[in-house]
């Protein structure tokens, strides 16, 4: 008898209301196209339930797929049998000795009320089975092990001991798209990624400044987009090329107004692209009172200049709780290589941190850098990351 199943559990999408059936079945799609490398290998839905069928593929490596889609909650292999006691109690017995445990407890549940027994005569009837045909077992029915969960449904019986944790979340696509900036920092990836936990597709937006910022550390914002794309689809990357605007910037305007000035930049070229793109919010890794750029008066300056809404996952998070996620979605390690950003090459010695609207329309009136602005949108190049390595070709998933 082999594990032929993993059943998938999607907790928070039952909660979903009339939203149900789409979450459903962008979660389907998402794990089969997560699966493409496994052509057996197929994902089914039955009432309330979905499985992958391995047929014949090593169950391992696709468990550790499953567990970076969003949407699921937890699962477990699955050994799966006709609703017949006899099959029913011979699986049991194969999934306890496959188990690491000297204490078990069996749960069984009966969904299906055409079958004869009860939740609690199974419980019995197959607890039994487990103690004559085994040695050394013992039944502890508040800390066992190994819960031996027996499901009997309409259509088969499905036997589980471990339950593996799943991503959580919502399935990626399912909230819509939002526009990422970027840096290379440890931030952005983490808000990017937080983004995508709640059901949000995206897209991504890095501002460079050649020859000033290096080809490497443009290729380091790629390499962190990869690391997202595990947890998604296929993202566009949007290389805005900044050197121009950004050296007009500190030619024309004070200094310690530069770096609110460069913000607005961003934000504004940003929500260009969001208008070609049809993308109806942008994300930032901004967090209260970390840098100049980051006080409630500059968050109010650079805010100004779109009415898109700007979603900050970060905002009110310690920087160890940021980087200990930037640990567990393996960005940090790439984060923390220190090739330069476009914001640290023109840092002004002392940026104002509590920048006031009305003194920085005064001084973007002063000087048109309308033209600038245009030419950066223009020489924007597109980048479509998936999730085979090199390859840097669009292929849409879906
Ligand atoms: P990060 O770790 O994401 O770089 P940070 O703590 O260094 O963030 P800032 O440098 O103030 O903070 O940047 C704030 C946010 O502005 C970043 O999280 C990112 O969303 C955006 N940003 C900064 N620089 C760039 C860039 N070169 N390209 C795209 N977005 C950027
Ligand atoms: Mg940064």
């Amino acid at each position: 008898m082999q594990y032929d199943h993993i059943l998938i559990r999607y907790g928070e999408m039952a909660l979903k209301g009339k939203n149900i059936r789409s979450f459903i079945q962008a979660l389907q799609e998402n794990l089969q196209v997560k699966l493409k490398d496994f052509p057996n290998a197929k994902v089914k839905r039955t009432q309330g339930r979905m499985f992958v069928l391995l047929n014949g593929h090593e169950p391992e490596p696709i468990i550790e797929i499953c567990k970076k889609v969003f949407g699921i909650h937890s699962l477990s292999l699955a050994l799966k049998v006709e609703n017949d006691v006899e099959q029913i109690k011979e699986a049991a017995l194969e999934a306890l000795k496959k188990a690491d445990a000297r204490t078990f407890k069996v749960a069984a549940k009966r969904v299906d009320k055409n079958f004869p027994h009860g939740s609690l005569e199974m419980n019995q009837i197959v607890g039994s089975h487990l103690l004559v045909n085994t040695e050394g077992y013992t039944v502890d029915v508040h800390e066992p092990d190994v819960e031996i969960k027996v499901e009997i449904r309409e259509e088969a019986t499905y036997i589980t001991s471990e339950n593996i944790s799943g991503a959580g979340g919502l399935p990626v696509g399912t909230a819509g798209k939002s526009l990422l900036l970027l840096s290379g920092g440890i931030d952005s990836p983490v808000a990017g990624y937080l983004a995508m936990k709640r059901g949000v597709q995206l897209e991504a937006i890095h501002f460079h400044s050649p020859p000033y910022t290096s080809e490497r550390a443009r290729q380091k914002v790629l390499d962190l987009t990869k690391k997202l794309v595990g947890y998604g689809k296929s993202i566009k990357v949007h290389i805005v090329p900044f050197t121009k605007l950004q050296q007009e910037i500190f030619r024309e305007m004070p200094d310690s107004y530069a770096m609110t000035i460069m913000r607005r930049m961003m934000f504004r070229i940003a929500e260009a692209v969001c208008e070609q793109e049809n993308i109806l919010s942008l994300t930032t890794g901004e967090n209260l009172g970390q840098v100049a750029s980051q006080t409630m008066e500059s968050m109010h300056a650079i805010n100004e200049v779109t009415n898109y809404p700007v979603i900050r996952p970060l905002i009110a998070m310690d920087k160890a709780e940021v980087v200990d996620i930037s640990k567990e979605i393996d960005t940090y390690e790439i984060s923390i290589l220190p090739y330069e950003d476009c914001c640290t090459i023109f840092v002004p010695k002392s940026p104002k941190t509590r920048p006031r609207r009305d003194k920085i329309n005064a001084l973007e009136a002063r000087h048109d850098f309308g033209p600038s602005i245009e030419e950066a949108i223009a020489g924007i190049e597109t980048i479509h990351i998936t999730a085979k390595s090199e390859d840097t070709e669009f292929e849409d998933l879906l």
